[in-house]
């Protein structure tokens, strides 16, 4: 499509309000995209709507990333994953005639010394935190034109729905007639003048081992040898996924022995891919798998999307619903067998094989298997003090070791274990009408030697890989 026709919001996705955002300014020389939620050039809706609006005002496009350290939870684990991604983001930007600057330091102080001599401002929107806060800094300090894209999600959030949903029953049931209308691809653009080369002596890209020199992370999680960042990681294991493993994945996806997941979840956490893209892709099968995949990617994905969108305590004990709260502290009191701390737990030193083998994956890999995540969690609750002691502890675990952690999902996935988006079941000592697990389910429906001996090798392997 020409670059001149190509300016309504249906060609670029999720950018309400392209149409509507007024003239650049004529203070600045350039407009700014700032990447921090789809770290991607394939269908990303910020990108391709700051391409129009550079062309229709005749000018640049300058994409920003900022390095932050000092970001919640963040060390080498994560920053060597997220910096890996870039390389591709820079390649694929250069090939359009595209700057990518990069920042490093406390993220508002660096995007407002960037932006000083800029026109217009497009910008990812993240629901966490951390981002509202970035977000209500700019209102009050911002005067150009800014629009702002949800990229990173099928349902804009507050068009599903606005409010805190319930459960994933009455969320499905509030987006099953939307969801189809935003499953298109995204127009790639065509910049009419390049900016290659213009900006920013000292900010350009200079490959991900020198950027993470430059960030000097420490951090107790070593970089994952297992998943390697970025978009083409992600595209090659998608593509793979649908051709080797798709056909397990409805009655299979559970095993922790068998590689049924997509294993895209670090990708999806830092928008290294598109869920539309995913989901359009996963349509095209049609059937159980295809109604399974979606299931999850969809309607849980953007669940815990709508929790920590709407749900100011979604990181805190106190954000669990009230029942989950009142059976929990009736049965703080209740007798232990075992009580571990958080060094034990993230040394994987408790007395449960599986437990440890669980955390043994998450801590070589930065991947613990879903179904054991959900285990690992409930586990925790049982041999906390408190209840509310093992809701720090797990979130503090998932965040520090997992490569998907710091997500939406995360902090859901945790809550869940406490009885998030659950019903109350039978009463219990501990759990109270919480939902409990137990090793003699793993056992009756998976061979856990199998998978305690996997988490070994894997271990092993990696061990020497790093040594
Ligand atoms: C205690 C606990 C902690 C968790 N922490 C995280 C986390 O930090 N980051 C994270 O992305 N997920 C988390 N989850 C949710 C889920 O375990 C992972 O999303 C899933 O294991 C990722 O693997 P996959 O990409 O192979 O999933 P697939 O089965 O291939 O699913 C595809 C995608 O759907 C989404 N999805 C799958 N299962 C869920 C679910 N139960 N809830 C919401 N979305 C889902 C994910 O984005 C996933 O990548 C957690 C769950 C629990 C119980």
């Amino acid at each position: 499509m020409p670059p001149s026709e190509s300016l309504s919001e249906d060609s670029v996705g999720l950018c309400l309000g392209l149409d509507s955002i007024g003239p650049a300014s004529p203070h600045g020389d350039r407009v700014v995209y700032w990447m921090h939620s789809s770290h991607r050039t394939i269908h990303n809706p910020a990108l391709e709507a700051a391409i129009v609006i550079s062309n229709r005002n005749q000018l640049p496009l300058d994409v920003l990333f900022i390095l932050d350290p000092a970001l919640p939870d963040v060390n080498l684990r994560s920053f060597s994953f997220l910096l890996q991604g870039l390389d591709d983001v820079d390649r694929e930007l250069r090939s359009r005639g595209i700057h990518l600057s990069v920042r490093r330091g406390d993220t508002i102080t660096e995007l407002l010394k960037h932006l000083q001599d800029a026109s217009a401002l497009i910008m990812d929107q993240g629901y966490l935190r951390h981002h509202r806060q970035w977000y209500r800094l700019l209102d009050k300090e911002l005067d150009i034109p800014t629009l702002q894209c949800e990229g990173n999600i099928v349902i804009p959030v507050r068009t599903a729905s606005d409010k805190e949903e319930w459960s994933a029953a009455t969320f499905r049931r509030k987006i099953a007639a939307k969801t189809l209308s935003y499953l298109k691809p995204v127009q790639e653009q065509v910049p009419l003048i390049s900016s290659r080369g213009f900006w920013g002596e000292g900010l350009e890209w200079k490959g991900h081992e020198w950027h993470l020199r430059w960030m000097d992370m420490q951090g107790s999680a070593n970089p994952s040898p297992n998943l390697y960042g970025g978009q083409d990681a992600a595209e090659r294991i998608l593509e793979e996924f649908m051709r080797k493993r798709f056909d397990c994945y409805h009655n299979s996806r559970n095993d922790p022995n068998l590689r049924c997941c997509s294993e895209l979840s670090p990708y999806l956490h830092l928008g290294q891919i598109s869920p539309v893209r995913i989901a359009m892709e996963v349509m095209k099968a049609g059937g159980p798998n295809s109604e399974a995949y979606l299931e999850q990617l969809i309607v849980r994905r953007e669940l815990s999307i709508n929790h920590v969108s709407f749900n100011v305590n979604y990181d805190r004990y106190q954000g669990l619903p009230e029942w989950c709260r009142k059976s929990l502290d009736e049965h703080s009191k209740d007798a232990r067998e075992y009580i571990y701390s958080f060094t034990d737990l993230e040394r994987g030193r408790t007395h449960d094989p599986y437990w440890n083998a669980a955390q043994r994956q998450m801590l070589s890999t930065g991947i613990m298997h879903n179904y054991m995540r959900m285990y690992w969690g409930k586990k925790i609750l049982e041999w906390s003090e408190t209840p509310q002691q093992a809701f720090e502890n797990a979130l503090r675990l998932n965040n520090r070791y997992e490569l998907d952690g710091r997500d939406a999902n995360g902090y859901t996935g945790v809550a869940w274990c406490f009885g998030k988006h659950d019903r109350p079941w039978k009463e219990r000592p501990i759990f109270g009408t919480v939902r409990y697990m137990n090793d003699r389910g793993l056992e009756r429906k998976f061979d856990m030697a199998a998978y305690i001996q996997m988490t070994l090798e894997e271990k092993d392997r990696i061990e020497k890989l790093v040594s």
